[in-house]
């Protein structure tokens, strides 16, 4: 028998997207292991969520509160999982691959002494223990990855697991702990938020990318108002943003965002393999670029060979169309 703890996200008082996915994904794996599925959440005032992870057939959540835990921080956040560890004794221990956790599993594997397999794409239950499949080689080929240690760690990517229906009748059973953090080294001075009403592209479900295609920051109204028709996030290459189209925080690859969504859409983008290594596990690919020859090809589901400055705003107007807005 063995428990999966997994940690929830909560942005302004609601549950992540990605960590619904890690809930209905720790609760599969507790019931292939026999054991439970525990639920934590750290941060300022987060029981409300965590109570909702219940419609995702978690039973039992530990909150961790406390003032000095409203923004994450690191060395705070682990101490607060680790007290967590030492009272559900999990066997599995869970995170997705956002930026925070990505910084808090390796803090807390040192202190265990547990295998760690990051930004994994598929978790099962093989001989009672965990085996995870993760991209390696900038996306090129994936892993099969098992583990030594008694207790196994990974972090998984976004958009990868189905959502379990959510039973709105359920609550988890919520413990609320009160951070015995304190002294912290780390002091937050500002926070720079994504664009207002635009996920984030590691948790968006379909994107629009453009490229050095679009010539000027202007030029990119034509993506913006594409993603807008299809509630999609605005991505980039590297080209579009080291030549100012679009902030860093947009763009996609191997020195931007890791990206996993449902649709992406890449518009005046060759392909290279830095760019692909971001966005390659994308679960269909388009790809708009007036060069049959392009790369992107090669990795796209579907083509349209043409000049995207007359075939953006013909889709654009289709999907408002279809979509009735
Ligand atoms: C260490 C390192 C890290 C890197 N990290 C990243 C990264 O994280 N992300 C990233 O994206 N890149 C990264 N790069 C850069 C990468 O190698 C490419 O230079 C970059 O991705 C190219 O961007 P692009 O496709 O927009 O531009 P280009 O390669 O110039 O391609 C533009 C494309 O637009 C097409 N096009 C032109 N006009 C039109 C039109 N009117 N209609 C339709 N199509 C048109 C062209 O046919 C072409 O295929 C990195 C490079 C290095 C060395």
């Amino acid at each position: 028998m063995g428990n999966v703890l997994f940690i929830a996200e909560v942005e302004n008082g609601k549950l992540k997207g990605y960590s619904k996915e890690l809930a209905s994904k720790a609760v599969e794996l507790a019931s292939q292991c026999e054991g439970q599925a525990y639920g934590v959440v750290i941060g300022e005032s987060v029981a409300q969520a965590a109570e909702e992870l219940g419609q995702y057939g978690v039973t039992q959540v530990t909150a961790v509160e406390g003032e000095s835990l409203e923004s994450y921080i690191g060395e705070g956040y682990a101490k607060a999982l680790l007290d967590v560890v030492s009272q559900t004794k999990p066997q599995i221990i869970l995170a997705s691959a956002s930026g925070s956790g990505k910084d808090i599993l390796p803090r807390v594997a040192f202190k265990l002494k547990a295998g760690l397999a990051t930004d994994c794409t598929e978790l099962k239950i093989e001989n009672g223990k965990l085996k995870a499949k993760r991209p390696i080689f900038a996306g090129k080929a994936l892993v099969d990855v098992t583990f030594v240690s008694d207790v196994q760690m990974a972090s998984a990517r976004p958009n990868s697991f189905m959502v379990k229906q959510a039973d709105v009748t359920k609550k988890a059973q919520v413990n609320k702990v009160a951070a015995t953090t304190g002294g912290s080294k780390v002091k937050i001075k500002e926070i720079q938020t994504a664009e207002k009403g635009m996920k984030d592209l590691s948790e968006a479900e379909i994107i629009v990318s453009g490229g050095r295609a679009l010539g000027s920051g202007e030029n990119f109204k034509i993506i913006r108002e594409l993603a807008d028709s299809l509630g999609a996030t605005v991505g980039a290459s590297r080209a579009a943003v080291d030549a100012g189209y679009i902030s860093h925080d947009h763009q996609v690859g191997q020195t931007g965002k890791t990206v996993n969504p449902k649709l992406y859409i890449a518009c005046g983008i060759s392909g290279a393999i830095q760019h692909l290594a971001g966005m390659r596990t994308s679960k269909v690919i388009v790809a708009i670029n007036k060069d049959s020859e392009a790369p992107i090809f090669s990795k796209a589901d579907y083509g349209i060979v043409g000049d995207l400055f007359q075939l953006l705003p013909i889709l654009t107007r289709k999907f408002k169309e279809l979509l009735g807005k």
